[in-house]
């Protein structure tokens, strides 16, 4: 099932995700399956569960549309539950991310090269993974949202001051996109 993405402005995207209790937390299978369905939709190749307005430490990521004939890169197709940042390094490099909560919007963003992470898969079994490059990449823009984090926070003030106007447009849901947005209306 497709679900909503909620959109920069949401209250949720600006939380800590609560850690995923397996023995309580029921319908996962479920949640995993709509976060798929959600992302392959709007064309992403990774969601958070802050963007279908869950506060969880849990996060999809496939990066195989970056898989390209004759390029060495091999893409990752994993869900990453109560991740845990063990190490970042390599040299920072610039790319440009974009996220489905923030359509339209792209920004180049500086990050370490790999990230060593410990994690649960979705059968709870616990795994330790170096990831580099555009896997690593993307497993960084996806942590952060589970921290309550967004790529525009990493940007420089001047860079973000730029983006102002949009982001205040995107809040007000003054944007297109083709995919289903959950705008925050103030109560
Ligand atoms: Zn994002």
């Amino acid at each position: 099932m497709i679900l909503p993405i909620y959109a920069y402005g949401q209250p949720v995207l600006k939380q800590t995700g609560e850690e995923l209790d397996f023995d309580r937390f029921t319908g996962l299978e479920e949640l995993i399956s709509n976060m798929w369905d959600t992302m392959y939709a709007a064309k992403g190749v990774g969601l958070a569960a802050p963007q279908v307005g869950l506060s969880l430490k849990l996060f999809v990521v496939d990066t195989t549309p970056y898989e390209e004939e004759g390029k060495p890169f091999t893409g990752i197709k994993k869900v990453f539950i109560n991740p845990v940042k063990l190490d970042e390094h390599g040299e920072a490099w610039s790319f440009e991310e974009g996220c489905l909560s923030i359509p339209d919007l792209r920004a180049e963003v500086d990050r370490p090269e790999r990230v060593n992470l410990s994690y649960f898969d979705e059968t709870g079994t616990v795994r330790e993974e170096l990831f580099d490059g555009l896997n690593a990449r993307v497993i960084q823009h996806e942590y952060d949202h589970i921290q309550g984090i967004l790529f525009i926070d990493l940007l420089k003030p001047l860079k973000k001051r730029m983006l102002q106007r949009r982001l205040e447009a995107i809040k007000k849901g003054q944007v297109e996109a083709d995919y289903k947005l959950r705008f925050y209306r103030k109560p």
